[in-house]
């Protein structure tokens, strides 16, 4: 036996930074980087990530909640961390630790800069974000006389970024539409910059947009899914490497007869005598329940060995009749993006909510 001896998803550092450096390829050298580190960085280890992409002078990171920006600053990191769905009730979080708030909505907007007045704040950064065709957050187009009613009467807050982001930049059939939405931001940016002594840097591209529109790389592009492997796209994937690989070990081995079942609801059936492995991993490590019954697999010993029955809360079954493994050898349940990719057909997902879906109970790893 070698290998892992529980349950771990393993980070893999050197392939973040060859996606890091493959997704910088792309851009012009004046362009600036923005990790996105939300969830956990993908589900992966957000200090470990955010604190290697630091050393390769990353320019910004943004996390979703104010939370998840704490526990960077509290394992030291330093570089600006913007906070994409602050929550109101957070923002003196925010200003504690010097996270910058993404104001969406007029809401937002006046309740920070209400608090920034009372603490007697001054030039504290904040991000101004866009609806182009989302519809999930942002301000319009036509709110950008409101939004200067209550920032020119304020020297509390300076606008660091204004940004808007693409609804459909993997899919090319959408072309007119991603194009529509880049002409109304260029829009928003001559509106802004008119109202502007200074120059905030305009930022909308994701991972499809950098690769799909070079035209949207503006002054920064915030660079998610591709620092941990994917693209949404084949030709592009294929540039890039895996960074999280979820390992396990087979805890026992059952031989089934004829006629036995395998797990909750008796729902699988031998129809003849199989053997059987269990994996310590379940629906609540994020190994949903949608899988098993036949969707999803493992690998061991170089052999896909498919789930069979319903995933348990804290263990698998998989069906190894044809393998020669035992007790105690390694487990694969993903340590490539094809892998991960068949994951994800299996349950008609994607890459993103496979990787977030690795709960907090699976130890890290990271090398
Ligand atoms: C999550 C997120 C991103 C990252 O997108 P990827 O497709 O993972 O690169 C960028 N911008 C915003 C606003 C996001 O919420």
């Amino acid at each position: 036996m070698t290998g892992t001896q529980q349950t771990v998803l393993e980070i893999n550092l050197n392939a973040l930074q060859h996606n890091f450096e493959y997704i910088k390829s792309k851009l012009n050298q004046n362009t600036k980087t923005l990790a996105v580190v939300k969830a956990f960085a993908y589900g992966t280890e957000p200090s470990s990530i955010a604190k290697h992409l630091e050393k390769l002078k990353v320019d910004y990171f943004a996390v979703a909640y104010a939370k998840e920006g704490v526990v960077l600053r509290e394992a030291g990191i330093k570089t600006p961390i913007l906070v994409l769905h602050p929550q109101i009730i957070d923002f003196k979080t925010v200003i504690n630790y010097c996270l910058e708030p993404n104001l969406y909505s007029k809401r937002v907007l006046t309740a920070f800069i209400d608090l920034a007045q009372a603490l007697g704040l001054n030039n504290y950064p904040i991000h101004l974000k866009f609806n182009t065709g989302l519809n999930r957050l942002g301000f319009v187009e036509n709110d950008v006389d409101l939004i200067f009613k209550y920032l020119s009467k304020t020297s509390v807050v300076k606008i660091a970024s204004v940004f808007s982001h693409l609804v459909a930049s993997e899919d090319l059939s959408e072309r007119d539409f991603s194009n529509n939405q880049i002409e109304i931001f260029k829009s928003i940016i001559k509106r802004i910059t008119l109202k502007l002594n200074y120059r905030p840097l305009f930022h909308m591209a994701n991972t499809s947009g950098i690769l799909n529109y070079p035209e949207a790389h503006f002054d920064m592009v915030r660079i998610g899914i591709s620092l941990y492997g994917f693209a949404n796209e084949a030709k592009f994937t294929k540039q890039l490497k895996n960074v999280a690989s979820l390992k396990s070990i087979i805890s026992q081995i059952h031989t089934i007869e004829k006629g036995e079942t395998v797990g909750y609801n008796r729902a699988f059936k031998a129809e003849k005598k199989i053997r059987t492995a269990t994996i310590p991993i379940g629906h609540a490590d994020g190994i949903y329940r949608a899988f098993g019954n036949g969707k999803g697999y493992v690998t061991i010993n170089g052999f896909k060995a498919p789930f069979i029955g319903n995933v348990c809360m804290d263990m698998l079954m998989v069906n190894v009749s044809d393998i020669n493994c035992k007790e105690g050898d390694e487990v694969i349940i993903f340590d490539n993006q094809e892998m991960i990719c068949d994951f994800a057909d299996a349950i008609n997902s994607i890459p993103y909510e496979i990787l977030t879906a690795i709960s907090q109970r699976v130890k890290r790893i990271v090398k």
